[in-house]
């Protein structure tokens, strides 16, 4: 499949260990969404190959870590600005292995570059403390350093910015990284390697394996030379890799599912309610960790509210393959993903929830499903508990303040969750008792790498993006100077 790239020596199909491309044998079919096509193939590893990426960024850190801050900052700022300048050719890449439109992708590459320029400038401010000392002949501080060769693993959803979010606080704080991408959209990531590369960042300080979760996983969590697992991906997966690290007790981020609530008080703006719905619900075919799950609307404006949202959903959101003008939502990322929704729906209709628009896979193939409001649906059906991960919004009502906090709380995750009120009072008291690690008020889309991203409860554990980041890459040193008596 020809992608019409500016630049196609971005399309690499190898391992990246050392800084060297190494084809394989054994290769995995990445495939587009869209149109079941195959886009290309690209090398899968073993664990022989696990373990030379885990060596090469042992000994990679050995040197890394003695870089002063400014100076590793210098090849991550190249590698933003490389990334920049290939915004479309990164951006088509995407689309194509993953579904997303254009534009999504487009705003994705740059979310995810943000990222690198961010912690490019905040490693120079790793700061560590001087502590009052208990007596006279002593002194007391405390410094950061990096902890070592980190491994991250992660999901197909969003290929690009999942995994800098990762390596650039990684590399900035002096750490080593394996990558392993999901099997579904490897091409991102390893276009990002290519561009890592050219930037100067050393061999062996970042390397990137593509293959058999069942072997690549169990050698990087065994591995002792691994210090700390960042993972982003399922909460299921994730309590199987922390068992895993337990082995080993490796330190861990984990940024895991959601089940984001979104509520409606009555004195909210419906119109700008509306967008931001939109926005949260649908975006990337609702397949975000921080998309909108279950919709609590206040029963006095129900009616009005969901009139106006069926219409909004009917006009404004368009399926189609994600390169094509005026498509606002791609196809989900494979048959399988479309199964889940359609046994939700299905679920949720059997017990008593009733379709106001959309509710089945589109005649544009397999992989479509169409946008999807739910009415009368309640907090214990499957779609109101299970992540969807699809586009398909449940509107469940509800009285009062006390009550819709109760039921937003009632879940094992607590990733994102966001409410529409003009109330002040109200703003401070919901924000304060949602049970999440981030709340977005009058705002459907709130991530940015200046701000911390992570979720309580089973969605996860770390914090990623902000001043906060680089925390999960460094360990705390504490040195006592003795004997100062004079
Ligand atoms: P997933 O099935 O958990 O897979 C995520 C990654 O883990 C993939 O690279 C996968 O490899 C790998 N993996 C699967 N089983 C593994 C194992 N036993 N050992 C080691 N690695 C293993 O999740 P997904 O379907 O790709 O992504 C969707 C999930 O990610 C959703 O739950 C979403 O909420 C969550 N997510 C969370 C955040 C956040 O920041 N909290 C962000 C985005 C997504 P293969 O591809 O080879 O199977």
């Amino acid at each position: 499949m020809d992608l019409q790239l500016n630049d196609p020596s971005l399309l690499q199909t190898g391992l990246f260990i050392n800084g060297q491309w190494l084809d394989r044998e054994i290769t995995l079919d990445v495939t587009d969404p869209a149109t079941g096509k195959v886009i290309t193939s690209v090398a899968t590893a073993s664990a022989e190959d696990t373990e030379q990426a885990i060596t090469a960024a042992s000994v990679a850190f050995d040197s890394w870590k003695m870089v002063t801050a400014k100076e590793r900052a210098a090849p991550l700022q190249r590698w933003f600005k490389l990334i920049m300048e290939n915004h479309d050719d990164l951006a088509k890449i995407l689309t194509a292995e993953q579904g997303k439109i254009l534009a999504e992708a487009k705003g994705e590459i740059a979310y995810g570059a943000n990222y690198i320029e961010w912690f490019a400038e905040e490693a120079k401010r790793i700061y560590g403390d001087t502590i009052p000392q208990p007596s006279n002949d002593r002194r007391l501080l405390c410094i950061k350093q990096p902890i070592g060769v980190v491994a991250c693993i992660t999901p197909w959803n969003f290929p690009n910015a999942m995994l800098t979010r990762k390596i650039a606080p990684a590399v900035a704080a002096g750490c080593t990284v394996v990558c392993k991408t999901a099997s579904e959209t490897p091409l991102s990531a390893l276009a990002l390697a290519e561009l890592a590369k050219r930037a100067g960042i050393p061999d062996g300080v970042i390397n990137m394996v593509v293959g058999k979760a069942s072997i690549i996983g169990p050698t990087l969590t065994a591995s002792p030379t691994v210090r700390k697992l960042s993972f982003t991906g399922s909460t299921e997966v994730g309590k199987i890799l922390l068992k895993e690290c337990a082995g080993t007790v490796k330190k861990v981020s984990m940024e895991l599912g959601g089940n984001a609530p979104f509520i409606i008080f009555d004195d909210a703006d419906l119109d700008a309610t509306i967008d931001g719905l939109l926005a949260s619900k649908y975006r990337n075919s609702g397949q975000t960790c921080v998309c909108t799950n279950r919709v609590f609307v206040q029963k006095s404006i129900e009616k009005e509210f969901s009139a106006k949202l069926v219409e909004a959903v009917e006009s404004r959101l368009s399926i189609g393959n994600g390169f094509a003008e005026g498509v606002t939502n791609g196809p989900l990322i494979n048959k399988g993903a479309v199964s889940t929704v359609v046994d939700l729906v299905e679920r949720s209709v059997a017990q008593g929830a009733c379709i106001l628009t959309g509710g089945s896979v589109s005649e544009l193939g397999e992989n479509y499903y169409q946008p999807t409001i739910l009415g009368n649906v309640t907090n214990d059906m499957p779609i109101a508990q299970e992540e969807i991960f699809g586009p398909v919004a449940p509107l469940i009502t509800f009285e009062t303040e006390e009550e819709v906090i109760d039921m937003a709380n009632d879940t094992n995750v607590g990733l994102a969750a966001y409410f529409y009120s003009r109330d002040i009072g109200r703003v401070w008291r919901v924000s304060e008792q949602l049970e999440y690690g981030i709340v977005g008020i009058n705002e459907g889309i709130i991530s940015n790498e200046m701000a911390p991203f992570g979720g309580v409860k089973e969605s996860g554990m770390g914090r990623e993006g902000s001043k906060y980041g680089l925390d999960d890459y460094l360990e705390m040193k504490y040195i006592c100077m003795g004997g100062l008596d004079s």
